[in-house]
């Protein structure tokens, strides 16, 4: 199972799950493994994120077409696989911020929801590994009708 979740509800799963940071950075405080693979940052260091894709028409199908393409890229599919088989199919867990750093509670303030790289990485597993079991928690959920079709 892969649990995807933020730092700060990380502590409400089983003790036996292994937490690994999919973000950029992680809170003061934190140590967790990191899963560099799934870092929003292209290979310029450039920060895939919402924001740069407010003016495209369709901006929400845009981020995540960019950040599929960025996952979907030779090297970083590679790294996402030896990552995947690292863990040997043990129990899991994604984290990131969302919902509770500046960005996404001022995305909640104007469009009363927040996007998250994790619900893309969720639609990348499911298309590329539909055998492992996903587990997202509700603040994902509630965002997930927002950026895919299919969970
Ligand atoms: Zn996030």
């Amino acid at each position: 199972m892969i649990y995807l979740t933020s730092f700060k509800r990380s502590r409400e799963l089983p003790s036996e799950v292994v937490r690994y940071s999919a973000a950029v950075y992680q809170p003061k405080g934190y140590k967790m493994w990191e899963a560099s693979c799934f870092k929003i940052t292209d290979s310029d260091r450039k920060w895939i994120r919402p924001r740069e894709f407010i003016d495209k028409k369709n901006p929400l199908i845009s981020y995540r077409r960019a950040l599929v393409n960025l996952y979907d890229g030779r090297v970083r599919k590679n790294k996402i696989e030896k990552f995947l088989d690292d863990c040997h199919g043990s129990d899991i867990a994604l984290c990131c911020w969302c919902p509770y750093e500046k960005a996404a509670v001022r995305q909640l303030d104007q469009f009363g929801s927040f996007v998250c790289h994790l619900s893309v990485v969720g639609y990348w597993l499911k298309e590329n590994h539909p055998e492992i079991p996903l587990w997202l928690d509700s603040d994902r959920l509630s965002m997930a009708v927002l950026t895919q079709k299919v969970l």
